[in-house]
């Protein structure tokens, strides 16, 4: 008699986003058998909400660089990157038959711009390594002995007993999309989630607000704390978003906690000097009989975002004299007396701390537990740092799992 084949070692995913996918696909490369548990109904919903402005996978800026941008996680989030680089991910996006394109400001996009033909792509090769998705199906922590507690939508429970289990549950910004942060208070080490990549509210008077909201500011550099960063913005009517308010996010943020406003300086003219402005205003003198806003368009090129902008902060009666002109050009203060709540944010700050887990991201106090994606305590900027560091952490937790289980790394 031979006894019959060993059954493959089994892992749950639970959360079925970017990172939770990608340490599915690796898990079940490797040969263990894989059940994903998503509470929506459907998976890959905010990936797919992120794809629907064009979906920026990542950046092809030199690797120093790309590793630099993660904060005070730097250094822990860098062997993630390390081991499954930009490049990587570039090539497996190329694996699932999507083209991608580096755009001019070096954001990598497949060319498709949206989420959906990756993520079906995606599918079709889970379905092909037999991974099992269980849609409907919450996780509400821990038995006991370990289990884990599984509910689907009509009420009923289930335990789970998996060899090893993989965390993917997503930050708390959009909580309509699945990540609502619920499952923080299952943990004793959790930063509080705050919003990252959010708007920041500013008192604009009515009038610039009915005129210009929705008007991008493009480009600009914008200045907080000693730091400078290029990139955009967008009026709104709330205040300012875009690129290059995030980028000083966590600046703003402990400002505005600490003192309930933040001075953020707008340079509108960031390619040219004050003293080559102030010539190329000198050499063009307001002519008699021009208004002073067909004079800031004519000879500074400024748009009419721009000189409302200008004079919001200056107030109406702006200086026509080149000098004086060029400086407020080149410094005008926004001052910014909120962030927009988390439910509109982009993506989260906080969640679980490093400091609970191993450099392998598994639970301390909880082995074959493994934890990965947004729902760790990192932040980035827009511009694909979100998303690499989300297939980098599924892919390090997808193989420290098969380690765990013994089984052949892929
Ligand atoms: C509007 C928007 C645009 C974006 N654009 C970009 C972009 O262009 N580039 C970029 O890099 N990033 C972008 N992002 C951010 C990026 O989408 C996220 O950082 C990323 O999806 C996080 O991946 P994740 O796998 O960690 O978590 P998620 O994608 O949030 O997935 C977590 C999953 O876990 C499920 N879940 C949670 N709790 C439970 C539970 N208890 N039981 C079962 N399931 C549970 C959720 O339903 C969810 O499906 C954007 C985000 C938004 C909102």
């Amino acid at each position: 008699m031979t006894s019959p084949p060993a059954l493959p070692p089994t892992a749950a995913v639970i959360g079925a986003g970017p990172a939770g996918l990608m340490a599915a696909e690796i898990l079940s490369a490797g040969g263990a058998s894989v059940t994903i548990y998503e509470r929506m109904p459907s998976v890959g919903r905010k990936l797919l909400m992120a794809g629907r402005g064009g979906l920026n996978l990542t950046h092809g800026e030199p690797f120093e660089a790309f590793a630099g941008r993660y904060g005070e996680a730097a250094d822990r989030i860098r062997p993630f990157l390390e081991a499954f680089p930009p490049t990587a991910l570039v090539e497996w996006t190329h694996g699932l038959g999507q083209e991608t394109f580096t755009g001019s400001s070096g954001r990598v996009f497949p060319k498709a711009m949206k989420a959906s033909p990756l993520l079906r792509a995606w599918l079709a090769r889970l379905a092909a390594q037999d991974v099992t998705i269980r849609t409907r199906t919450s996780w509400l922590g821990w038995d006991a002995d370990g289990g884990l507690r599984l509910q689907a939508d009509d009420g009923s429970e289930e335990i789970a007993r998996p060899d090893v289990t993989i965390l993917a549950l997503g930050g708390a910004s959009w909580p309509r999309l699945g990540s609502d942060g619920a499952w923080a208070g299952l943990f004793d080490d959790v930063a509080p989630f705050r919003p990252a990549n959010a708007g920041f509210d500013v008192a604009w008077s009515d009038v610039f607000r009915e005129r210009f909201a929705g008007a991008p500011l493009k480009p600009i550099a914008l200045a907080f704390d000693g730091r400078s960063v290029r990139g955009e913005a967008v009026i709104t009517r709330y205040g300012l978003e875009g690129g290059g308010v995030y980028a000083l996010s966590p600046a703003l943020r402990a400002a505005i906690d600490a003192r309930g406003r933040a001075a953020l300086e707008i340079d509108l003219r960031p390619d040219e000097t004050a003293p080559r402005l102030t010539g190329r205003l000198a050499a063009r003198p307001r002519k008699p009989g021009e208004t002073a806003s067909t004079y800031l368009r004519k000879a500074a090129h400024l748009s009419p975002a721009e000189i409302g902008l200008l004079r919001e902060a200056h107030g109406v009666d702006l200086p026509v004299v080149a000098g004086p002109l060029a400086r407020l050009i080149k410094c005008v203060p926004v001052i910014l007396t909120g962030v927009q709540p988390l439910a509109r944010a982009i993506s989260s700050a906080g969640g679980l701390r490093f400091s609970a887990l191993g450099d392998d991201l598994m639970l301390r106090d909880r082995s074959g537990v493994f934890a990965a994606g947004e729902m760790l305590d990192w932040e980035a900027a827009t511009g694909g740092y979100l998303l690499q560091a989300c297939f980098a952490t599924g892919a390090a937790v997808g193989r420290a799992a098969l380690r765990r289980l013994g089984l052949p790394a892929v």
